[in-house]
């Protein structure tokens, strides 16, 4: 059987809550032989500041190198607003992402049919989307140097951000887009502002190398990024696999998120580039939302989110894309029975807590792949 190492980082607030949930899951699919799995949990944000004054220690981050995925809740608080900037719990996630180079960030928009009724757009622009927005996570303007406010000798001031793309930036996440293109439908839309932006045009003319010399199977197509961010609250189910720059991305998986109702529901994954070697990459897998102190220690978080991202997990480090489907369409089966968290339910309605949530995605889970 093959030994799959995880690192479990629950974090603050909801991170632990949701994060129980997976222990219930990796422990199932080891006593069901689907493979053995190690897990490994350790302290990140502001519970690892309170035990070792900083958000991520070098041990954590030596653990995270070795393992074959990451999964991480959340981190961060009010108890933890005064800390000295560069210890906030937030800059252990930072971190990490940097020393374990996850350049691609993966945000999946799937819209359950039984969830379709909570978007802002009408049922049948969202019933059944799918798809996958692929950011460029590391570089970009967010990263750009000059990056400063200074004083001009009229006294007015000048803020600068600076938008830099290498080629090699460029080619290895447009290749993360067609790659993962094709497991799904083969299409890629590539999303920039070359009218406007010297980053764009390089952006387009890189893209379309590497579809011309290593992906001619997969579709590909360029859309500004400001008709894409039209596209997605017009027609969504038009894309399949979207990528683009760091600060597009950002704004575009937003739009992206809203389209498929709350924020408990949004699984993420962070990866970074193949060992030459073994071919595998490291890889941070964790739920869009936040450590939600407002509710926090009252189990009623949703965990279908930290649940999701496990899915990603499966399919995207461990080779287990089936097991990823049986577990997603066994949280498809618990919506379409009705069983609700709060934050999805409908005024009025009764609503299951976070560990009820997790048990009922476990037992049609078991029936999945019972029957598979
Ligand atoms: P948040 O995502 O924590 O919460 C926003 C709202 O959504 C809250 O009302 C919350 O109750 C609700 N919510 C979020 N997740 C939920 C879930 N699983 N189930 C039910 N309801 C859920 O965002 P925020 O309030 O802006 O931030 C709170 C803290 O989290 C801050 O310290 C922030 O810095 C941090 N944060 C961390 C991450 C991360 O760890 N990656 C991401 C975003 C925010």
């Amino acid at each position: 059987m093959t030994t799959f190492k995880l690192l479990l980082l629950p974090g603050d607030g909801i991170g632990p809550e949701v994060a129980g949930e997976i222990g219930k899951i990796v422990g199932f699919l080891t006593s069901a032989g689907v493979g053995s799995f190690e897990t490994e949990t350790d302290l990140v944000g502001g519970a690892a500041y309170d035990a070792h004054g900083r958000p991520v220690s070098d041990a954590t981050v030596a653990l995270a190198r070795e393992s074959d995925a990451v999964l991480f809740g959340a981190v961060g608080g009010p108890k933890w607003d005064g800390v000295p900037y560069q210890h906030r719990p937030e800059a252990g996630l930072l971190r990490l992402r940097k020393d374990l180079g996850l350049f691609a960030n993966l945000r999946p928009a799937l819209c359950y049919p039984a969830l379709a009724g909570a978007s802002s757009l009408r049922r049948e622009f969202v019933e059944g989307l799918d798809l996958l927005i692929v950011r460029e996570l590391t570089g970009g303007v967010y990263f750009g140097e000059p990056k400063e406010i200074v004083t001009l000798e009229s006294g007015e001031k000048r803020a600068v951000d600076t938008q830099i793309y290498t080629t090699g930036e460029i080619e290895r996440i447009a290749a993360v887009a067609f790659d993962l293109a094709r497991t799904r439908r083969n299409k890629v839309s590539s999303a920039e502002k070359r009218n406007v932006m010297k980053s764009g045009v390089l952006w387009h003319e890189v893209v379309s190398r590497v579809h011309r010399e290593r992906f001619p199977d997969v579709e590909l197509e360029h859309v500004l990024a400001d008709n894409c961010a039209m596209q997605l609250v017009r027609q969504p189910k038009q894309y399949d696999v979207i990528v683009t720059d760091n600060l597009f991305g950002d704004i575009l998986s937003d739009v992206g998120a809203m389209l498929t109702g709350s924020l408990g529901m949004l699984p993420s994954a962070s990866l970074g580039a193949p060992d030459p070697e073994t071919g595998r990459r490291s890889a941070l897998y964790e739920p869009v939302h936040g450590s939600a102190p407002d509710i926090a220690g009252q189990g009623v978080a949703n965990p279908l989110a930290m649940i999701g991202s496990l899915a990603m997990a499966l399919r995207y480090s461990l080779g287990l894309g089936s097991v990823a489907d049986a577990l997603e369409g066994a949280v498809s089966d618990v919506l379409a029975s009705g069983v609700r968290t709060r934050d999805i339910a409908p005024p009025g309605a009764n609503a299951v807590g976070t560990g009820e949530m997790g048990d009922a995605v476990l037992r049609e889970l078991k029936t999945r792949l019972a029957r598979a």
